[in-house]
């Protein structure tokens, strides 16, 4: 790693940069011919290849006499594709995303009554989708749009999955609602708005449950990674990112679907991917191509928004589809996956061998959720 020290640093700034450098087991050491170029080497603290643990260069960056970390060199943060850890399999309810299944997560925007959420819940069952979506506390742009049903739609989330067996993905705002929201939750999702919530982020890298982290709508890739991060440096290595969409200047859509960012993120990162085409669409109809898009990019599953009555819906009606749509997409995503090699996850089975053509697993045991 190669530090550039600004041309004013001082002698006291140089001491903080030795410090630092010691702390974290390098030995500073200025590059000869340049004495505004600092080059720091491993020590025999780290021998044989171990790698420094990630946050390096934010910690020298944070240091007065730092302009610039050149090179990352052997300090990796904990996202990142290496050979050793190629692809991570996070297992939700049973149900294992990353590897060689393709898993899709469907269900309404919102939960907003018994009965309308178990007839939603009893057609995703039926159309072969193991994973049950709807959120119970909603970001919404207005405080006096529907909120959600807050509590009571986790009760009625609980009783859903007593009924049919599915898995239940919802979303948490705040870090003081985790522990209740994890209570029924088998994956916590972080919406598009609270991407850079960092106090959420680092209060479920506490946890060990698995999170679905949505890329914020003007969020760079490399912002959700660094949002990634924040959940993979508490120790919570259960994080599956969603590509749902970025503003952009046309209207034709609510969303531009970053297909092109999926294709990035299935080489850049060992984490798995899932592409939301009702968010990036806005629009039912457009619904089923997204999501062929989407896998087709490279996704490992898909999550989309489902509703029985979507002019009824409390929120996103116009982009829910209805549940011939859904069989729809499912069998789309079932002749995809075959294409490469994969299979289509469904309740109750997901294959556990990595598939001829699926990315390697990381040679871990998958990442088992604990439920706290
Ligand atoms: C949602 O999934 O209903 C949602 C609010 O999505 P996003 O955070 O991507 O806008
Ligand atoms: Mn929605």
């Amino acid at each position: 790693m190669l530090l550039r020290l600004h041309s004013s640093v001082t002698a006291a700034e140089l001491d903080a940069v030795r410090a630092l450098a010691g702390e974290l087991g390098y030995r500073a050491q200025p590059v000869a011919e340049r004495s505004d170029l600092w080059v720091l080497e491993c020590s025999d603290a780290l021998p044989n290849g171990r790698l420094h643990a990630p946050g390096h260069p934010a910690r020298f960056l944070d240091l007065s006499a730092v302009a610039e970390v050149l090179d990352r060199g052997a300090v990796r943060e904990r996202w990142q594709r290496t050979p050793a850890r190629a692809q991570t399999v996070v297992e939700v309810a049973g149900v294992r995303i990353g590897g060689p299944s393709v898993v899709i997560i469907a269900g309404p925007c919102a939960v907003e009554d018994r009965e309308r959420l178990l007839e939603v819940a009893r057609g995703v069952r039926d159309a072969g989708v193991p994973l049950l979506r709807g959120g119970a506390y909603k970001p919404r742009t207005s405080p006096y749009s529907f909120q959600g049903l807050g509590e009571r739609g986790l009760e009625l989330l609980a009783e859903a999955r007593a009924e049919t067996g599915l898995g239940i993905v919802t979303e948490v705002l705040d870090p003081r609602d985790i522990e209740k929201v994890g209570r029924v939750a088998d994956m916590y999702q972080v919406g598009a708005r609270s991407m850079a919530n960092y106090a959420l982020l680092s209060e479920l890298g506490r946890t060990r449950k698995p999170v679905l982290l949505k890329r914020g709508f003007a969020a760079t890739v490399e912002e959700l990674l660094g949002a990634a991060e924040y959940v993979l440096a508490g120790g919570n290595e259960a994080v599956v990112l969603c590509e749902r969409g970025v503003r952009s200047f046309d209207r034709v859509t609510r969303n531009l679907l970053d297909v092109g960012a999926i294709a990035h993120l299935a080489g850049a990162t060992h984490l798995p991917i899932l592409a939301d085409p009702s968010h990036a669409a806005g629009r039912a109809d457009l619904v089923p191509s997204l999501a062929r898009a989407g896998l087709a990019a490279g996704a490992h599953g898909l999550m989309v928004e489902v509703h029985t009555a979507p002019a009824e819906a409390h929120s996103d009606g116009r982009q829910a589809i209805d549940l011939a749509t859904l069989r729809r997409i499912v069998q789309d995503a079932r002749a995809l996956a075959q294409l490469d090699g994969r299979i289509l996850a469904s309740l109750g089975a997901t294959p556990d061998a990595p598939h001829s053509s699926a990315a390697p697993l990381n040679g871990r045991a998958a990442t088992r959720p604990r439920v706290s």
